[in-house]
């Protein structure tokens, strides 16, 4: 027997829609790309992203066709989202700050139609123009009197594109299941694949991603996301904060310490989303200027492991409640947050940051699983090590065109490429990435917990750990350091900080200074660089 619920597609749309009807005089407030800094409402966003979705179907595009977005986070590129997915067609993000030869490959992959991009990238998209022959035009994200000359293909200035049409418009009826969105993974190894997020997906996974313990946004909730929109799917920021009504401030192309301080600062931000690279900066920013954080009450810390002293600092001398996160661009892409039960409320001090060095759990629509190599299923015990897996229904099931084959185990599940640890209340702990784990006569020593504990020392800004080859054990750990500004470490110095709080056998065998230590497009550390630029380093304890 059928239910007798109504039939009612989940399609992005309608999250836009909701938030124009029940939260329309909410603020989207951002930082443009032109400088000033311009407020907005949902109302006005719905409005306008109907006419980008009127212009588009005008212009020729049809549902399916993916339209790339170059762009910062904007209330305008937010109006582009909506306007190409409501159209049918497919919001594809691309990442700015991939090498340029990368940004091809992956729009050409794609064949995205048609461009819709910040002014600041004209030059780079200009001498990319011959080796995009499938971008038909260029819709730069701006007005009349910003527009750039520029030799690209049918160049127009946003304002003028969609001031030829009125907005009387209606979303494209859609299944659920079309496809809503696309983004890139970075390819640390071989060439970048594509994730398709469906309308259904991302729908979904707004709706779990923003449970009470997961982004628990509200409309009390002022909610800037550093994060990118081209970064994983903006942490699906784009559709929780219509979704619970929150405002929105967007940070535009700067995220230097000051710009986001003052962001937080003018605009009441309660929430804020990002990688640990952009609050180091603005803890360094606090640091020096001795400002305080009045009104953020908590911050999101993802895309790399966040390292207990940065946690630390948050908490305890600025009063912002750390939120650790783990996620990645195939899993829509929120997997897990450290947020407290029951079971570990009585933790206090050094244990509650012990805690809060996990990832956390999984929310609703994502199922997680450890196995060994073979496959087998390891205890939660939070001890053993192994490979994470997961499956739900925001998770992909496949890369855009089968690039890499089947990519789901016998049950379902998508293997992650982290090697984690899942204890018994469910806090899963990612240890490494599967390619990055040090391997040391057979045992398994994680990169992530030396950094972590490294960070800690008072003169390092930032540590990576690396394995070099050792003719007895394998692989040893090198810790690669950057010293604070005018601070001068010793290697006996940090070894002995490091000394007693881990097991004997995972001390580095040598630590080596460097200025700086060398980052993804997403913000993580690239070890693949790391490990060429010390290939053929000779331990100490080699000899
Ligand atoms: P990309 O690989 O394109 O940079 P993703 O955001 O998809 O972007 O990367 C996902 C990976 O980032 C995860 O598989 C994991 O290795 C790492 N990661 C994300 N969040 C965390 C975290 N909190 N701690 C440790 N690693 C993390």
């Amino acid at each position: 027997m059928n239910g007798l619920m109504q039939d009612w597609p989940l399609l992005c749309h309608r999250i836009i829609d909701h938030a124009a009807i029940n939260h329309g005089n909410r603020k989207v407030i951002s930082r443009s790309v032109e400088g000033p800094i311009v407020e907005t409402t949902y109302a006005e966003i719905r409005a306008r992203a109907l006419k980008v979705a009127q212009r588009l179907t005008r212009d020729g595009v049809r549902p399916g066709d993916r339209v790339a977005t170059l762009a910062w986070n904007t209330g305008r590129h937010l109006e582009a989202w909506y306007g190409i997915l409501g159209c049918g067609a497919v919001y594809h993000t691309l990442n700015p700050r991939l090498y340029p030869e990368q940004i091809a490959y992956i729009a050409n992959h794609a064949e995205d139609r048609v461009m819709m991009a910040d002014i600041s990238f004209v030059p780079l998209l200009e001498s990319l123009a011959p080796k995009l022959p499938t971008v038909e035009r260029t819709i730069l994200l701006t007005d009349k009197a910003n527009m750039p000359k520029t030799s690209l293909k049918n160049a127009v200035a946003y304002e003028e594109w969609i001031g030829e049409v009125d907005g009387d418009f209606r979303w494209a009826g859609l299944d659920e299941n079309s496809a809503a969105g696309m983004c890139y993974t970075s390819g640390t190894t071989g060439n970048p694949k594509g994730v398709l997020y469906s309308h259904r997906s991302n729908v979904l996974h707004a709706l779990g991603g923003n449970s009470a313990e997961m982004l628990g946004l509200n409309s009390h909730s002022v909610m800037m996301p550093v994060v990118p929109m081209f970064h994983a799917n903006g942490w699906s920021i784009p559709f929780t904060a219509p979704m619970a009504g929150a405002t929105l401030v967007m940070p535009g192309p700067k995220m230097d310490g000051a710009s986001i301080f003052e962001m937080l600062d003018r605009y009441q931000v309660t929430a804020t989303a990002g990688v640990p690279t952009v609050w180091f900066m603005l803890l360094a920013y606090l640091e020096e200027s001795g400002k305080k954080l009045e009104h953020l009450e908590r911050v999101i810390v993802g895309g790399s492991a966040c390292p207990r002293a940065m946690t630390k600092t948050f908490q305890e001398k600025y009063g912002v409640e750390v939120s650790h996160a783990w996620g990645m661009t195939e899993m829509s892409p929120l997997g897990s947050t450290c947020a407290i039960t029951p079971e570990v409320a009585h933790l206090s001090g050094d244990e509650r940051l012990d805690l809060q060095e996990k990832q956390g759990r999984a929310p609703f629509l994502v199922e997680m699983k450890i196995t060994d190599d073979a496959g087998k299923e390891i205890p939660w015990d939070g001890k053993t090590f192994g490979r994470l897996k997961v499956r739900g229904p925001a998770i992909a099931r496949s890369y855009y065109k089968a690039e890499g084959g089947n990519v789901l185990d016998d049950e379902g599940y998508f293997d992650t490429n982290d090697v984690a640890t899942i204890d018994e209340h469910g806090y899963m702990r990612i240890t490494d990435r599967s390619k990055d784990v040090i391997k040391s006569g057979g045992e398994w020593i994680s990169s992530i917990d030396l950094e972590n504990l490294a960070v800690g020392h008072p003169s390092v800004a930032e540590a990576a750990v690396i394995g070099v080859p050792h003719p007895k054990w394998d692989e040893r750990p090198l810790l690669v350091v950057v010293a604070k500004p005018g601070q001068q470490p010793d290697k006996a110095e940090i070894l002995k900080f490091m000394e007693g709080k881990i097991a004997k056998w995972w001390m580095p065998d040598d630590i080596a200074f460097v200025k700086e230590i060398p980052h993804t497009a997403t913000g993580k550390i690239q070890k693949t660089t790391l490990r060429e630029q010390f290939r053929g380093y000779r331990l100490p304890t080699a000899d």
